[in-house]
């Protein structure tokens, strides 16, 4: 789960992390009553949406030459012309695609004298099983960029668990970022909280791009992305509190209220599966057969009726899918449970498109006993490989 900036700065001055002051706001006269309360006299007005790119973004309903998704202001006056024609409008981004996102909030934040920009994202690499920092002196640009063309620029260790965060890993993000003296100092206190507040909050990644030196020597986190493991969420109420919706695809949403494991795809094959690997297996092979998964949907092991239900809701809801293919294998899940779910799912949402029901494991016969007697216009597999087939055959059927 993600969370907007201004949210995400909270957090880390909850940590005693060093951030500008700043007001969320979403109307104009919000902008303007928050840019009054700050210290003035230059201003950033900032566009929340969850993606990155901001600065660079272009909003579709403005002319190409007009300002990107962060724009500093130099009056109150400035603050609320920028806020009025930011609201409302869709900002694309390199991060959000090419249908981009519209900006119903915006962050109004005092501006800061940057004397550098820097590149820190604290991470959980999977290669070492820790959590890890990487640091660049090359912040607020494309990190991706630098990573491919100039790696020796990009500096990365990672944290024993065992010891947890010490001085001499703050000592080498100062290094990293060629700091010394006081500012080294300020780089060590800053490495020590952005660790805690990391582990704190069970946090999936924590970037901050960029990390700045003001002219007045000190070191401010001025742009913060955060997400967050959702196996923990249980953990951090305060967390769950700030989900923003309206950022999130409302057919995720609903899985998550099932616990149903489920990822959005462009394809046209809606697929229902039990067991993440089974999953993946499924969505190679329809690829392999010359179609595209319209998503990824894990049921998990001890599905209830109720949850394949709401995961045959989902996926029917989807007005990209033209065919169904449903592919369980019943270890711990039931096959005649799996056939009921459908079939009272089928019931209540009708069924217009092909439906392709594999079938295997534990009280296989009569699951597919179930679906016989349901007179449902349900294609039968025998294997995977002959799924895959049907399902392709039966979709390229209908266009
Ligand atoms: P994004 O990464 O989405 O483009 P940022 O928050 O990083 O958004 O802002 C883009 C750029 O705008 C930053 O690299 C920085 O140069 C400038 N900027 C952002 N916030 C401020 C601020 N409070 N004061 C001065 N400049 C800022
Ligand atoms: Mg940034």
């Amino acid at each position: 789960m993600n969370i907007h900036e201004y949210q995400a700065k909270a957090v880390l001055q909850s940590f005693g992390l060093p951030i500008s002051p700043g007001v969320p706001a979403l109307t104009v006269e919000e902008a303007v009553k928050g840019a009054k309360e700050l210290p003035g006299p230059l201003y950033v007005v900032k566009s929340q949406i969850h993606a990155g790119g901001r600065g660079k973004g272009k909003f579709k309903e403005l002319p190409a030459d007009a300002k990107g998704g962060v724009r500093l202001a130099r009056s109150i006056e400035e603050v609320r012309a920028n806020a009025s024609e930011m609201l409302g409008n869709t900002l694309v981004t390199v991060q959000t695609g090419p249908a981009g996102k519209q900006v119903n909030r915006l962050y109004i934040e005092d501006g800061s004298d940057i004397e550098k920009e820097f590149y820190l994202s604290v991470l959980v690499d999977r290669e070492t099983s820790r959590v890890a920092f990487v640091v660049s002196t090359e912040g607020g640009m494309d990190i991706e960029k630098v990573a491919h063309e100039t790696p020796e620029k990009i500096v990365t260790f990672s944290v024993d668990p065992a010891t947890g965060v010490m001085p001499h890993h703050g000592l080498a993000v100062a290094k990293a970022l060629g700091l010394s003296g006081d500012l080294a100092k300020q780089a060590v206190s800053l490495t020590t909280k952005l660790y805690t507040a990391f582990v704190a909050k069970d946090m999936a990644l924590l970037e901050i791009n960029p990390l700045i030196v003001t002219k007045g020597g000190e070191l401010k986190c001025l742009d913060a992305k955060m997400g967050f493991d959702s196996n923990a969420l249980y953990r951090h109420p305060d967390i769950v509190a700030l989900r923003d919706e309206s950022e999130e695809d409302p057919k995720e949403i609903e899985a998550s209220r099932y616990d149903l494991s489920y990822i959005a795809l462009d394809g046209s094959i809606g697929c229902m599966v039990n067991g993440a690997g089974l999953a993946m297996a499924t969505l190679d092979i329809i690829k392999l057969y010359g179609e595209e998964p319209a998503n990824f949907l894990d049921v998990g092991g001890g599905a209830s009726k109720e949850k394949v239900t709401a995961a045959f809701k989902i996926i029917t809801a989807d007005p990209q899918v033209k065919g169904i293919l449903v592919n369980i294998f019943g270890g711990i899940m039931r096959c005649d449970v799996i056939a009921e779910g459908v079939i009272a799912a089928v019931q209540e949402v009708g069924l217009t498109i092909p439906l392709v029901v594999r079938l295997e494991g534990t009280n296989v016969e009569l699951g597919k006993q179930i679906i016989r007697d349901s007179g449902l216009n349900v294609i039968a597999a025998d294997d995977l490989d002959d799924a895959a087939q049907k399902i392709v055959k039966a979709v390229r059927g209908s266009h």
